[in-house]
């Protein structure tokens, strides 16, 4: 303990492993200070939040079709202020006689701050991307000109107010006082035009993901390349053909993650030098990696950061065009639109990001600023101040 009480601080989050992973380290530490957390999370993810020790607390969760979810993130946002909502009546049933003393809520967890609001209890963001800044609306949100103008915000409006609220208190979901960035400050788009008033840029704050297995390198002297597009828009079959093209007969070992919609057959034959998996233990792998094709999704690079590995970042919507953006101002890699992600460009955007001592510096000078970023505890630090905050 760190001289707070011990508190009950419920996490509230949507089932995506890029927005429960980064929360984990910030649930184990809190747990080590003494306090309860509990989590709101579908049934999908009961695992790795008990391993973090937390108490799951379930919401159901809308059979889909299968389909992947949209690129556009404007239509990305209404599907979680619906999902969202939908969790509420079986949240409220849950905390009913056992309210938390704080929220914590992952960005697109609406559920959180609506239920902070109505139960006057200090809430804190927890973010695992950018936080607002000067031209994020547009820049995000497929041209909108603000949060406003996006389908599904009337709706969460609606959802205020039927708690007793104001519907001018949407402000404060908008700009929440407390935030933690699980990305060093250096990576925030636009630092200088976040408002937020107290911002803890506190870095990854990874946590033992043993549960995800481990993985060794077959060969010890072979470098090993790791290619992931994360965990949302993984069928790409043309993007893993071309992957199989640029680097069969490349000295390295390869290890490709596709997602579990793609049977491994509909990539033809590869060479015994791949190897590919719906899911792979990717904090293990990187712990081995020469270099990094990815997707550029933030949990992805700060992982990448944390272990050197340097990336060819090939986004595949307008956040991670972002952070690739910010990938190659700080020299971690380098920007391959997935337009022009040929088996050449890609082969040479490999042996390019591998062998640059330009990249290698700027990698390690992230990572010191990881180092300095303060991780788990200074997320929980900000929580607990919050956790002696007035209420609302
Ligand atoms: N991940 C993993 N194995 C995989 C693919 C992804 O463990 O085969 C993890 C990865 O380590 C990261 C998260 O899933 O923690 C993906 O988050 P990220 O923010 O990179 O991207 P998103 O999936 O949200 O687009």
């Amino acid at each position: 303990m760190t001289g707070t009480r011990p508190a009950h601080i419920a996490v509230v989050n949507l089932p995506m492993h890029g927005h429960v992973n980064p929360t984990l380290g910030v649930v184990e530490e809190l747990v080590r200070r003494g306090h309860r957390v509990t989590y709101a999370i579908t049934e999908d993810f009961v695992h790795q939040v008990k391993a973090a020790g937390a108490e799951p607390v379930l919401y159901p969760v809308e059979a889909g079709d299968g389909s992947e979810p949209p690129e556009r993130l404007s239509e990305g946002f209404a599907l979680a202020v619906h999902a969202s909502l939908g969790s509420l009546p079986a949240l409220t049933r849950a905390y009913a006689g056992d309210r938390p003393d704080l929220i914590l809520y992952d960005v697109y967890g609406f559920a959180g701050p609506l239920l902070g609001t109505q139960w006057r209890i200090p809430t804190v963001l927890f973010s695992p991307t950018h936080l607002r800044y000067d031209g994020m609306i547009p820049e995000f949100f497929d041209g909108a000109p603000r949060l406003d103008a996006l389908p599904g915000h009337a709706d969460l409006v609606a959802a205020l107010t039927d708690r007793g609220a104001d519907a001018a208190r949407i402000h404060e979901i908008e700009h929440p006082e407390y935030a933690v960035a699980a990305f060093p400050r250096a990576f925030q788009r636009r630092p200088e035009t976040v408002a937020t008033r107290r911002a803890a840029y506190v870095g990854p704050t990874l946590h033992d993901r043993s549960y995800q297995g481990t993985w060794r390198p077959p060969h010890p002297d072979t470098p090993v390349l790791l290619i992931s597009l994360g965990s949302q828009f993984t069928c790409r079959p043309d993007f893993y053909r071309a992957c199989a093209e640029a680097f069969t007969g490349l000295d390295h070992h390869v290890v490709m993650s596709v997602g579990p919609n793609l049977p491994p057959d509909r990539l033809g034959p590869l060479p015994a030098s791949f190897e590919v998996h719906a899911h792979v233990p990717q904090l293990s792998v990187l712990a081995h990696a020469n270099a990094f094709v990815t997707h550029a999704g933030m949990g992805s690079t700060m992982e990448a950061v944390h272990h050197g590995v340097p990336m060819v970042a090939v986004p595949q919507m307008a956040e991670q065009r972002v952070n690739a953006a910010r990938i190659e101002a700080l020299r971690l890699g380098v920007h391959v639109p997935r337009d022009t992600a040929t088996p050449e460009t890609l082969r040479e955007a490999v042996l390019r990001v591998s062998s640059s001592p330009d990249i290698r510096a700027g990698l390690a000078a992230l990572r010191a600023e990881l180092d300095r970023a303060g991780g788990a505890r200074a997320a929980a630090d900000l929580i607990e101040e919050a956790l002696g905050s007035a209420p609302h």
